[in-house]
Parts: structure tokens; sequence; C-alpha cells
């Protein structure tokens, strides 16, 4: 007579929650099948300005885009300090192609106050990173595990579908997933673990994944249950947002004013010139936006470059 355990399925704790055997099986597989993927600049540093840099970048654009700009931005301003003492517009002219231009200013002032308040020295606590302009808690995290090494778990939407698919078989919210996560890190292993899962999802754990060749299509509960539908990433926290379309949004918008000013200042014959694409009331929203975010500033007849 087989053992009770050998069939039975191990129940979870609660809901999404996995029983303190359930944790200890998938660390184990994750660390056995999981390897680092992905060659990318910033994996091979662990300086935290860097790192920081890359994180940002990151938030908002993808890794292929992000690639060739990472390595122009950081080859400009290469430290802080360098960085900090940067006009604005210089450091906005070095984030074309990036786009949601927020960012470099976030990035500007983020090395201003860790000149000023932290003698240069980019923060190396969840609380001090927090306090830095544009730094939101998935970004300081993913600064303490790939810079600092610290064994902290970081999810962004490759890993939410990760562990809603393959681990739980089940949608998850935000604070379920990180709870997850966090119980799923082997001490000592952050830096790879991490690095890791985010290449799976990116990988093989796509919003259409590709089960066949994937390490963990075995142990896959969702894989295993065969795919029922609804798939448990749809409803798991930031992993179903649909991107704002691009064409005709106010980002296309000041992304093209933006263009236009790092040529040099806006007078009223370039802003008619960008009205004829844009239309009046897009130009006057996407200004305004960028006077307001101090991307861009008001000169006598036109604008120019903060
Ligand atoms: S088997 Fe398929 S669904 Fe499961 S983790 Fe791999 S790619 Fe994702």
């Amino acid at each position: 007579m087989p053992h009770p355990s050998a069939s039975a399925p191990t129940p979870t704790t609660s809901g999404t929650d996995l029983s303190a055997a359930q944790v200890a099986r998938w660390r184990r597989r994750l660390a056995q099948r999981l390897t680092v993927e992905r060659d990318l600049p910033w994996r091979r540093t662990r300086d935290p300005w860097l790192i920081l840099v890359a994180e940002v970048m990151l938030q908002q654009t993808q890794v292929a885009r992000v690639a060739p700009a990472f390595e122009r931005f950081t080859s400009q301003f290469p430290d802080v300090e360098t960085c900090a003492a940067a006009s604005r517009a210089d450091v906005v002219t070095a984030w074309a192609g990036l786009g949601y231009h927020r960012r470099a200013v976030a990035i500007h002032e983020s090395a201003k106050v860790i000149t000023a308040d932290h003698n240069g020295v980019v923060p190396s606590d969840l609380e001090g990173l927090l306090a830095l302009p544009g730094i939101g808690p998935y970004t300081a995290r993913a600064i303490l595990a790939f810079a600092f090494e610290d064994d902290v778990a970081v999810v962004d939407t490759n890993v939410a579908r990760v562990l809603a698919r393959a681990v739980v078989g089940a949608p998850l919210g935000a604070t379920a997933a990180q709870r997850l996560a966090d119980s799923l890190l082997t001490k000592g292993n952050g830096w790879a673990h991490n690095q890791s899962m985010l290449d799976l999802g990116a990988r093989w754990c796509t919003a259409t994944p590709t089960c066949a060749g994937c390490p963990l299509r075995r142990s896959c509960r969702w894989a295993r249950e065969g795919w029922p539908l609804p798939d448990p990433a749809w409803r798991t926290a930031g992993t179903s947002r649909p991107q704002e379309r691009f064409v005709g949004s106010n980002r296309e918008a000041r992304g093209l004013v933006l263009a236009r000013a790092r040529l040099g200042p806006i007078g009223p014959t370039e802003l008619a010139d960008l009205a004829v694409s844009l239309g009046d009331e897009r130009i006057t929203t996407a200004v305004a936006g960028l006077v307001a975010d101090g991307l861009l500033e008001r000169t006598r007849g036109g604008l120019r470059l903060a």
C-alpha cells in the first residue's frame, strides 16, 4: 500500500501560501534548475550608481533598448559626482531614445541628493534608497539585490508571472507575490536567484509561454494541470496592465517636443511647425507637462531645455 503522502498533493497552508515543505522543495528546484541566461551590461558590475541608473532605465523601457542607452549614458556620467555636476539639459539630452523623461530628472536629482546628503555614496539601505527621487519599492529592492547582493527578492511582471503559473497555479496579489518571492530566496544566493527568475520570465514564461524547453516544465503547477484557463498570470498584480498606445499619446507628443528642444531653443516658428503635426491642444498639454516636470523652461517667446 503506498504511503499516503506519495499520491496525495501536499496541502497549502492557506490560499496561495505554501507549506514549509513546499517552500523547501521549490527553493531546491529553483536553485538547481535556473541559471542566469542573459549577459547584460549592468550584470557585469556591482557599482551601485551604475545599477541605480540601469534599474531606473528598466522601469519603463525594454531591455533591448536600455542596453545601448545604458552604455552611452554611463560613459558620459560614470559616477554620482559627474551626474550631479552636469546641467539638467545635458542629462536629459543623454536620455535620448528612452522616453518617460521624468526619469532623467529623477536620476539627476538623485545624484544631487546622494552628493549633498550621503557624501556621494549611494545608500545601501531600503529607507535611504526610497528617499531618493524616482526610486520606488521595486527599484530600491533591485538596487539592494543587484548592487549590494542583499538577499531580498525582486518581483517584476516577469517574476510575478512565474510565481503565479509555476508555483501556486493561481493569480497572486502584489503582497502575496512579494511574500512568496521572499520565502523562495535561498540565503546567500540573492543576486543569481533574482537574475535567473527574471530571465525565466523574460525567455520562457512570457505572456504567451514557451513551456517546451522551460526548465520548470516538470514542476510547473499550471502546466501539470494542463494549462486550464484562465491563465493564472492574467489577474496577477502588475502582469496584465495594457501598454499605453504610443501613437497619438501624450507621451508621443512630449517626446517630439523634447527631441526638437535638444536641437536648440524652441521659438514661435518651431512651435508652429510642431502644431502642424500634433495639433495645438496636444502641444499645449505636452509643453505644460514638460515645464511642470522640470524638463523644459519658458523663455521670452519660447522654450528651451531646463
Ligand atoms: S512550464 Fe510554461 S507556464 Fe510553467 S513556468 Fe515554464 S513557461 Fe511558465
